[in-house]
């Protein structure tokens, strides 16, 4: 975990609109060779050596998305082009080039603008990526910010949704859940220290859903685990919004169905015991959780001798055809149909 440090406050207006982009990006450096012109004119120039360009946009806003009461700013830098990062792998894409730009209330001094720009940079050294624009605005209240990332690919390389084809082989990479439970765990930690200030949480049962939660890791490595293993998804999502709805969405735009089987989705050990404390269904916090930014993705069966056996991918399930629907297969061997409940529907559930 980062540490925040104590704080100075310099206030932004002493610098000016321009003098606060050259501070905050006085230590980023160019990595790409497709960068041409990065931050310093009026557009950033990258050259796509005849590949087709990859761009993805996504915009946080304090309150919706993000809560600073338990997000360090430095978290929320990395997160953010985390976020963006993991759209472009899931176009079996190299990402490349991100801009940020952000609308930032008088609240914040530029110590706080330094903290959430080391998240940024960090993320940008260890994904190799360079950060060439942006904006900075003012606003009345709270913080946005705004991501778009840039990648690159071969025109034979990129996956979409659309590919799927029956008899496929549904998988998915890493674990599923965690970062919503992390997410419960902080909530609850916030309350507690609402009611007493002074309690000290031992928060060492849960580190490992706490790190997916504030800082998630865009699975570059398994775009490349693929290249190397000769394997191109038929069809490919991240899993933003939990597992359920992104399921639908391969299906629906590949127009087939499936059969997910209940048995197979990958749940941490640390997962298991949360879901117990809390009593909730760990099969539901996977379906419907969200933020893992894993891949999911579909292979056809040939291919399923290069993936058998690797600790990165678990077969979740197959495709069928379009009119046997979308199924859940249960652990005691019913059917029952997947629902893309999301986010907001599991908290209601509460
Ligand atoms: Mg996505």
């Amino acid at each position: 975990m980062f540490e925040n440090k104590e704080q100075s406050r310099t206030s932004l207006s002493e610098l000016g609109e321009f003098g606060l982009i050259d501070h905050l990006i006085k230590n980023f450096s160019i990595s790409q060779e497709t960068t041409v012109k990065g931050i310093g004119d009026d557009a950033a120039v990258i050259d796509t050596k005849g590949k087709h360009l990859l761009v993805s946009t996504d915009l946080l806003i304090e309150g919706v998305h993000f809560d600073l009461a338990f997000m360090p700013l430095k978290h929320l830098g990395y997160k953010a082009v985390m976020v963006n990062l993991s759209d472009i792998y899931a176009m079996n894409a190299k990402a490349t080039q991100i801009t940020v730009s952000l609308a930032v209330s008088n609240r914040f001094p530029l110590e706080a603008l330094e903290e959430l720009y080391a998240g940024i940079e960090l993320a940008c050294s260890i994904y190799k990526i360079d950060l060439v624009g942006g904006d900075t605005t003012s606003s009345t209240k709270g913080l946005l910010i705004s991501v778009t990332a840039m990648g690159v690919a071969d025109a034979d390389d990129i996956v979409t949704r659309y590919g799927a084809g029956e008899g496929d082989l549904l998988v998915v990479s890493g674990d599923l859940g965690a970062s919503y439970m992390g997410l419960q765990v902080l909530e609850r930690e916030k309350q507690v220290h609402q009611v007493n200030p002074n309690a000290q949480p031992d928060l060492e049962p849960y580190s490992y859903l706490i790190e997916r939660q504030l800082k998630p890791e865009a699975r570059k490595d398994i775009v490349e685990l693929l290249a190397a293993l000769e394997v191109k998804p038929t069809a490919m999502i991240d899993i933003s919004d939990g597992l359920s709805s992104e399921i639908i969405h391969l299906c629906k735009k590949s127009e087939v169905g499936c059969r997910l089987y209940e048995e197979k989705i990958p749940l941490d050990p640390q997962l298991i015991n949360v879901c117990e404390e809390f009593e909730i269904d760990s099969t539901t916090v996977a379906l419907s959780g969200g933020e893992d930014y894993e891949l999911l993705f579909t292979i056809r069966q040939e291919d399923f001798e290069k993936i058998k056996g690797n600790p990165n991918f678990s077969i979740i399930g197959h495709m069928t055809a379009a009119n046997d629907g979308m199924n859940l297969i249960t652990r005691a061997n019913t059917a029952i149909p997947i629902v893309a409940r999301g986010w907001n529907a599991l908290q209601n559930e509460e």
